[in-house]
């Protein structure tokens, strides 16, 4: 029971039990996974059937749970933050090459306001029907707001982007525009807030998920993340992974430019820093950068060549000195920092 009068199977059937299966989406990969039992039992049910070799051989899952103060303001609109919640689980699928297929959904309610919930499923199922992903079953309790959600996605092993397979010599990438969604997160803890409908906001509260550039980027490109916590840190996990160095440079850095009356140096350290874009890094031998254009092109983004894998020597930045100097100082003293 999470509210006087509405009770927790009703409020599950009004607002995330759906009659209608999110129908298959035009551009996502056909694979093996199928729900064949939804909400309702005391699991669901993912049908395995048989396909050609390759077709779709592995389970991508991912979990990513929000909590109201620490990972989104308490006055978020419903409709964002039902967005969100899933677009984050489903740029880690994106970031692995897998085409999205289910989700589960934990949410502890404070209180189960239909008006709030009404707005919070609608924007969940807006993004879950774009690709097709299906809601299949969850767990519903009283308690302060967070959502927790697990996404069951499908990838066939040899294409699958692993963070473990950076190569020396290959290409450093990123996705789209960085530093807005941390430059309206500063501004609003800076006592500044930006207006609702400034485009930064929206970068904040509705990250949309690379999908179709991971998908895309099958079979071309051989490590990537997604930028959740940083460009810098996230990197860096690919480096440990792959046991690699890189040498990154400042100047090729896509910032957004919609961070527009931010310090140079403000700038710089919210697409280094700053997390919260969502985008895709990602490496790929330098032979395949014509393909590596044509896979952006086809899902609609841009994409910028940001530097190079290195055999060693951990995480390297270069470009003019000027720029170099307007490092965050945290990274001026980063562990592996070397001017050029
Ligand atoms: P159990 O006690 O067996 O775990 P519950 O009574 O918690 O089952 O949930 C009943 C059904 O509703 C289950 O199928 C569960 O997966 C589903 N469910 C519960 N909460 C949610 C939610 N927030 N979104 C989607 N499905 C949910
Ligand atoms: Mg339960």
């Amino acid at each position: 029971m999470v509210a006087q009068g509405l009770s927790e199977f009703e409020l599950i059937r009004r607002f995330f039990a759906r009659s209608d299966r999110a129908p298959p989406r035009a551009g996502i990969p056909s694979g093996s996974v199928r729900s064949t039992l939804g909400i309702g039992d005391d699991c669901a049910l993912l049908g395995l059937q048989a396909g050609p070799p390759g077709h779709g051989d592995q389970l991508a899952i991912s979990t990513d749970m929000l909590v109201a103060g620490r990972h989104f303001f308490d006055d978020v609109d419903a409709e964002a933050l039902g967005h969100k919640a899933l677009a984050v689980n489903l740029s880690d699928l994106a970031a692995m090459g897998a085409a999205p297929r289910a989700f589960t959904l934990a949410l502890a309610l404070p209180v189960a306001d239909s008006a709030w919930l009404e707005r919070f499923a609608h924007g969940l199922f807006a993004l879950a029907d774009s690709w097709g992903a299906e809601l299949v079953g969850g767990d519903t309790t009283r308690g302060p707001l967070a959502i927790c959600i697990t996404v069951f996605g499908e990838v066939p092993a040899a294409v699958a982007l692993r963070r473990d397979r950076a190569r020396p010599g290959d290409d450093v990438w990123v996705s789209g525009a960085l530093g807005a969604a941390a430059w309206a997160v500063r501004r609003r803890l800076d006592g500044v807030p930006l207006v609702a409908t400034h485009p930064a906001v929206a970068r904040l509260e509705r990250p949309v998920p690379r999908v179709a550039l991971g998908l895309a980027l099958r079979g071309i490109a051989r490590a990537a993340i997604d930028l959740s916590d940083g460009l810098v840190g996230d990197l860096q996990h690919v480096l440990d992974r792959s046991g690699v160095g890189a040498e990154i440079d400042v100047g090729a850095l896509p910032l957004d430019a919609d961070v527009d009356d931010a310090e140079p140096s403000a700038r710089l350290a919210c697409a280094l820093v700053g997390g919260d874009d969502y985008e895709l890094l990602f490496t790929a031998p330098s032979a395949a950068r014509a393909a590596v254009a044509a896979a952006a092109a086809s899902s609609g983004l841009s994409v910028t060549h940001i530097g190079t894998i290195t055999e060693g020597g951990g995480l390297r930045f270069k470009g003019d000195a000027a720029l170099l100097a307007r490092l965050p100082p945290t990274l001026q003293s980063y562990d592996h920092f070397s001017a050029p």
